[in-house]
């Protein structure tokens, strides 16, 4: 198939999903805002972009594509709050969020792109790299990332897809749409691809490690870095990787490991980006791994709308809070907290490249 050498403009994305199928979201809706003008955020206050009372809730409102997790309730089978987290004071330099979902809705509010990416940047979150899990979100995440220049796009089949998408038939089709996708210049990373054995069992194994293995050779063809997804499975992570010549740049998003996968990635000099996993009492693990990392490998998410930092753990997550993440990673350092941020912003632009704005 071939590629192409040039962007592809908002309508084309458009275009390209209504051939495939497709259906986003309509594009005015996510660059506008419920705002007249820019609104300030409050220390300790939901951040008014996530208050439920600046919408008119209508439940039978359609909430685009993708994943929903509005769900009441949480994984242990108690019911969820639902309200945002409050707003932290803002960092003292501004960061990026490597890792979001901004077409997965959650909570009581329809948060716009562009009302999601202001509050951030309010918060210290200069920049995002959207994450395409499946071809919608693909799509979205290209598209996304040429309506607001704070965002990157990274495109993926997510391991939990591939094996439905094969069992269909249409995983090799899938994968082409991948490949052509990510030609385009704002789309900087092939992710969230990898390995999960813990929500696919060993009947999709094939399937993912096919498609994983496939996702390594696009981030090489197209000189783009690799976001991995890996849960329960580093060891077949890192085989896989060094089987196929891993490619120059490689990231561990939401870094779920422990202390022998930190002194691979040290060695190997593959990034480690901490979600708010990091700062859950039970996660000595990563914790441990964290003051191991390098620091020019160490990188921050959220993954929202999941694994919303402590301590508003089970309540809806958004690329704002990344905020508290970094100042949990900071005080568990031991660090000042502009030096993380210095730190962790450098980091970003040597794994993505510039997004082209100001200071990023
Ligand atoms: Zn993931
Ligand atoms: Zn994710």
């Amino acid at each position: 198939m071939c590629t192409r050498d040039r962007a592809y403009s908002p309508q084309e994305i458009q275009d390209l999903a209504t051939s495939l199928g497709i259906q986003l979201t309509d594009s005015q809706q996510e660059t506008a805002s419920i705002f007249t003008s820019p609104q300030p955020l409050e220390e300790g206050q939901v951040p008014p972009a996530y208050r439920a009372e600046n919408y008119q809730l209508d439940s039978d409102q359609p909430s685009g594509e993708g994943t929903r997790r509005r769900s009441q309730e949480g994984e242990d089978g108690r019911r969820r709050n639902l309200t945002f987290p409050p707003a932290p004071e803002p960092l003292p330099y501004a960061i990026v969020d490597n890792h979001t979902h901004m077409d997965l809705l959650d909570g009581q509010v329809e948060v716009s792109a562009r009302d999601a990416l202001d509050t951030g940047q309010a918060a210290g979150i200069g920049a995002i790299v959207q994450v395409g899990c499946d071809l919608p979100s693909s799509l979205y995440a290209v598209r996304a990332a040429h309506l607001d220049d704070r965002v990157l796009a990274a495109v993926a089949l997510h391991p939990n897809e591939a094996p439905k998408l094969a069992e269909a038939g249409q995983l090799q089709e899938a994968l082409e749409v991948i490949d052509q996708l990510a030609a385009d210049p704002r789309v900087r990373a092939l992710g969230e691809t990898g390995l999960d054995y813990f929500r696919t069992g060993p009947e999709g194994m094939e399937a993912q490690e096919e498609s994983f293995r496939a996702h390594i050779r696009l981030a090489k063809k197209h000189g783009k870095a690799l976001q991995i997804h890996d849960r329960d499975a580093h060891s077949d992570v890192v085989r896989i990787l060094q089987e196929e010549d891993a490619p120059e740049t490689v990231i561990f998003h939401c870094y779920s490991g422990g202390p022998e996968l930190a002194r691979i990635c040290n060695e190997q000099g593959w990034y480690m980006s901490f979600a708010g996993t990091v700062t859950f009492k039970n996660s000595r693990e990563i914790q441990e791994s964290l003051s191991l990392a390098r620091p020019e490998l160490i990188l921050a998410e959220t993954d929202a709308p999941f694994l919303t930092p402590h301590p508003f753990r089970g309540r809806p997550n958004a690329s704002y809070m990344t905020n508290y993440t970094v100042r949990f990673m900071a005080q568990y350092l031991g660090q000042d907290l502009e030096s993380l941020c210095r730190q962790i912003r450098a980091n970003s632009l040597a794994a993505y490249g510039s997004w082209g704005i100001e200071g990023f």
